[in-house]
């Protein structure tokens, strides 16, 4: 393809995202494929001659869209959302096409500088205190990271780097194995599990501290499990508090987490993948009061904000400590305004050497929306879930799981969970909306996440008469 099919086939493939994204409701929200479906529809190795590009899109439409799950569909109310905006998607096409590989400032300076205010940015759009921001001369400062399990898992590893050194030092005669050991990790049971990854990954032990009965963690149960630990000779180095946790949107307490983890020098990092969109509006801010006792935080703004996957934001309040963590620095990765001191090379701060111009998608988007446009867009799907709740409420077969805060209603029929069960099958065989499930307890819940764009009230109310008329179906089975 030279440059000027390009420019007849990049015209052609706007058209057809604009008709995809347009029509998208047209499109059964959950594929009726089953696993293996695709192999038998392409050749067995790659073509030997290039095709044309008319063969391949003809392909996009007989061998992956039978097969996609349209997250977009304002029927998709399934997970928690995932960003899509024509900005974005603008921004990434212009990343693509510059392909530089950000790993230090000189192997593109506007890549490494653009993130650097863009973290800025968005810290004073979210309310991050001052400390987190890089500005000219803070010691914080943002990163974007894929994803928010990546964000924990560097968050962990720069704790126990930091805490393994700072041992090392007082007792010499300590191997880096003996102290790894016996150093303790924690978050609450309603934690993502990437969590609980980011312990297995990095050799350290990983506790989860029993949730309230709303299901967020609070002060006594850290403090229990941190004087049973230390009573057992284990060092605590860490804990993630998850603000709007997967399962149910629960906000561990961070005003009581917070203190504890400072005066333990435990590493406080903040999962806000989710809900840290939300607090772009100042109203939901309550939510992330306790902030400033963390040492770093992280939140997607693929998920809620109308950035496309991926951009994981990554805050840290001593950037010394990751990159004290991590730093390598092979000749070849070497250039001359490096001694400076003011530059930021990014590959410090993350796992792989690699990294796109993900902040395009961030600079295009906050330009375009608007910190009002970011805001209308969270509080229309906080009202649409509101709404949701409300019909569930007037039901009285149904019952309301735990507090609805943002976007995300847990529910259930009153009853067995087996009759829960039974009707998320009748609700994701019916393939008209999508939902996922998850536990409280021992309870089996369904979760209806507000998620697409474009989703507006006609479609909460299909989406409710269609569970009403689904379980009507099997209660009078
Ligand atoms: N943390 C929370 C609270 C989440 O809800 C999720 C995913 O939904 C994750 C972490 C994992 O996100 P990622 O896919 O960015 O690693």
């Amino acid at each position: 393809m030279d440059s000027s099919e390009f420019r007849k086939r990049g015209k052609d493939m706007v058209d057809y995202i604009a008709d995809y994204l347009e029509q998208i409701e047209s499109r059964q929200v959950f594929p009726d494929v089953e696993p293996g479906y695709l192999r038998p529809l392409i050749p067995d190795a790659a073509p030997e001659e290039g095709e044309t590009y008319q063969a391949i899109m003809q392909d996009v439409e007989r061998v992956i869209m039978p097969g996609v799950t349209h997250w977009h569909n304002p029927y998709f109310f399934a997970y928690f959302p995932t960003a899509n905006s024509f900005p974005a998607m603008l921004a990434d096409m212009l990343s693509g096409a510059l392909g530089c590989i950000g790993f230090s400032w000189a192997a593109s300076p506007a890549c490494t500088e653009l993130e650097t205010v863009m973290l800025d940015w968005l810290g004073k759009m979210i309310g991050l205190p001052e400390h987190f921001l890089a500005g000219s001369k803070g010691e914080g400062g943002g990163v974007i990271q894929g994803t928010a399990s990546e964000a924990t898992l560097m968050a962990l590893l720069a704790a126990r780097t930091k805490v393994t050194r700072a041992l090392q030092l007082e007792k010499p005669e300590l191997t880096e194995a003996e102290i790894i050991s016996r150093l303790v990790a924690y978050s609450s049971d309603q934690a993502h599990s990437s969590v609980e990854r980011a312990g297995l990954i990095s050799g350290v032990k990983m506790k989860k501290i029993p949730s309230d009965e709303n299901y967020a963690a609070q002060g006594q149960a850290l403090k229990t499990a941190l004087e049973e630990d230390k009573a057992n000779g284990l060092i605590p180095v860490f804990l993630c508090a998850t603000l709007g946790t997967t399962a149910s949107c629960a906000f561990d307490n961070l005003m009581e987490l917070g203190p504890l983890c400072n005066a333990e020098n435990i590493w406080l990092h903040i999962d806000a993948a989710y809900a840290g969109s939300a607090f772009i509006c100042p109203e939901f801010r309550y939510l992330m009061k306790g902030v400033e006792f963390a040492d770093s935080f992280n939140f997607n703004p693929h998920k809620w904000l109308l950035v496309n996957f991926d951009c994981s934001t990554f805050w840290v309040k001593k950037r010394s400590d990751l990159i004290g963590a991590f730093k390598m620095d092979p000749v070849y990765l070497q250039y001359d305004q490096q001694e400076s001191g003011l530059i930021t090379d990014y590959r410090h701060w993350q796992i792989p050497l690699g990294r796109r111009f993900r902040s395009l998608k961030l600079w295009f988007v906050f330009r375009m929306y608007g910190v009002k446009g970011l805001q209308e867009h969270i509080r229309k799907h906080v009202s649409l879930a509101h709404e949701f709740m409300d019909y569930v409420k007037q039901d009285n077969r149904f019952e309301i799981c735990a507090p609805v805060i943002l976007g995300l209603v847990c529910f259930r029929l009153k009853g067995s969970n087996e009759l829960n069960k039974a009707l998320l099958h009748k609700i994701n065989n019916s393939k008209k909306i999508h939902l996922v499930p998850c536990c409280l307890g021992d309870t089996f819940v369904l979760r209806f996440a507000v998620c697409a764009r474009n989703v507006d009230s006609n479609h909460i109310i299909f989406a409710w008469k269609h569970i009403e008329e689904l379980a009507v179906e099997l209660l009078n089975a």
